[in-house]
């Protein structure tokens, strides 16, 4: 007999299977569906938690090996294991793995593992080799998320032609590494190879590296990176590639519109990323797609067919995770006949690298082309007591704020821990905090954290330590 559920989420990352859990908790049957013999989906198996494990080690043998004197700390011969950073970037991936299994029993969601097809508004084949089952659903949640976009003429061997999913299970770091794109991918893997020891060039086609940042942020951060010992050609691109089992060399057209040849011993393309609804069964339904193949949704996350929803990185948006676990919460609970909102001004960005990159809000840019009458203040670490505390003094935190109502609309902050200081801002776009109110909150001493607060000061030109 065909097992029939109230909701049947398609794909297990950050957007499925939080959706799920939510979907359980609110009483209904569900079921959950993944291709791949792992859950977590882009974010835990190939994406944000490989990374930031790479990042993190290769950051503290870079901060024991270059400022490990500073602090009298003297090794006289470092070395890293580069197997042993795998190992531990597997391990942590593995026991998440285990972690949402478990959740999934807790919650008594079916787990089915295979490839979703949707044969029809309500019905869902999911085929594994040569076995197939199908069921059937009140409410279907796709959440396929996305994959990897390829140069044409440079296909993807994760061998020699990496993406983000190759870069991050080589053997050994490469002695020379060309990543094509300076985004946030590309900077944050560029990083972990640049600190353990390989030369690490960019060519990015745009004039400034991670260009949805303030322009500020951006500009600091590739002068850091720069001092790091990463190379950049900004207003460049790749036009052609010559690949062989000895030589890779890419043929780079220079500002000047002068071609160069750079020769790597691999290639990282980061160029963006694209939804993935591959074997979906899209067509067969009837499901509208963006002409950049984005799932159509209404603003409840329904598809043109009103009991099949959409969610993370196959809708058009940021491709982030907690975006999609929003995404997933809300349209779970619209099923449930709730009305959540989601605050998109309030998501949070965040680049990786060391320092820190976090935004929130408006850049000072996209102010200026709303017409908006806004001021703005900054505050540099150097002048933060922690930061000195700790030897992270580099970078600074800026605010934006609407002169009339002193309501600030873009937090942009550059500098360690950012990741962690931006949830302060997050909370202030969403409750539509004022400057004032940032400035008048008592902030422990010494702390990183107080940067924001003299930053908000600073919109009155009242900072007090700077
Ligand atoms: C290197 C890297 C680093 C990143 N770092 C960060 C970060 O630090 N912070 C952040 O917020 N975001 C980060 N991201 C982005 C983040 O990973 C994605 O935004 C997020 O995973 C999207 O979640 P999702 O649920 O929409 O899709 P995904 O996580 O892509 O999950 C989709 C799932 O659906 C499955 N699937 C697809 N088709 C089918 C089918 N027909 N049947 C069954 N299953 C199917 C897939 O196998 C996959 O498991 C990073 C991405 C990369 C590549």
């Amino acid at each position: 007999m065909t097992e029939n559920y109230d909701v049947v989420v398609i794909g297990s990352g950050p957007g499925g299977y939080v959706a799920a859990i939510r979907s359980a908790q609110l009483g209904l049957k569900t079921a959950c569906v993944e291709k791949t013999p792992e859950l977590g989906g882009t974010c835990l198996n190939v994406g944000c938690i490989p990374s930031k494990a790479l990042l993190h080690s290769s950051e503290l043998y870079w901060t024991l090996t270059h400022h490990g004197k500073t602090h009298g700390i003297e090794i006289s011969e470092a070395h890293f294991n580069f197997e042993q950073m795998m190992a531990r970037k597997k391990k942590i991936v593995s026991s998440f793995n285990e972690g949402i299994a478990g959740l999934f029993k807790k919650n008594k969601i079916t787990r089915l593992t295979g490839t979703a097809t949707l044969l029809n508004s309500t019905t869902v084949s999911i085929s594994q080799g040569s076995a197939s089952q199908e069921i059937t659903a009140r409410n279907i949640i796709l959440a396929t998320g996305s994959e990897p976009i390829a140069l044409p003429f440079l296909p993807f061997d994760e061998r020699k032609v990496l993406s983000s999913t190759g870069a991050l299970s080589l053997q050994q770091p490469p002695q020379k590494l060309l990543v094509v794109g300076a985004g946030i991918i590309g900077v944050e893997l560029g990083s972990v190879y640049a600190r353990l020891g390989s030369k690490v060039t960019f060519v990015e086609f745009l004039d400034r590296i991670c260009p949805t940042l303030d322009e500020s942020l951006s500009k600091e951060l590739q002068r850091l990176l720069q001092a790091q010992g990463m190379h950049f050609h900004l207003s460049s691109k790749v036009t052609a590639a010559t690949l062989n089992e000895r030589n890779l060399s890419l043929k780079v057209q220079m500002p000047d519109q002068s071609l160069q040849e750079m020769s790597a011993d691999n290639v990282l393309v980061c160029i963006g990323r694209k939804p993935y609804t591959e074997g979906l069964g899209l067509n067969k339904v009837g499901i509208a797609v963006t002409e950049r193949g984005f799932v159509k949704i209404d603003g409840t996350f329904r598809t043109n067919i009103p009991n099949i929803f959409a969610i993370g990185d196959i809708v058009d948006g940021p491709m982030l995770a907690h975006k999609a676990s929003e995404e997933g919460i809300a349209a779970v609970e619209i099923i449930c006949g709730h009305r959540p909102k989601i605050e998109y001004a309030a998501i949070p960005n965040v680049v990786y690298t060391h320092p820190e990159v976090a935004s929130i809000g408006m850049t000072e840019a996209e102010a200026k082309a709303a017409g908006l009458s806004f001021t703005t203040g900054s505050f540099p670490f150097k002048a933060n007591s922690r930061a000195r505390c700790t030897g992270e003094e580099e970078g600074f935190v800026k605010m934006i704020a609407e002169v009339k109502t002193g309501i600030i609309i873009g937090i942009h902050i550059i500098g360690a821990h950012a990741s962690e200081l931006i949830a302060e801002g997050a909370l202030a776009i969403q409750k539509r905090a004022t400057i004032q109110e940032i400035a008048s909150t008592p902030h422990a001493h010494p702390t990183l954290s107080e940067a924001v607060k003299e930053a908000a000061l600073a919109v009155d030109k009242r900072a007090i330590h700077k």
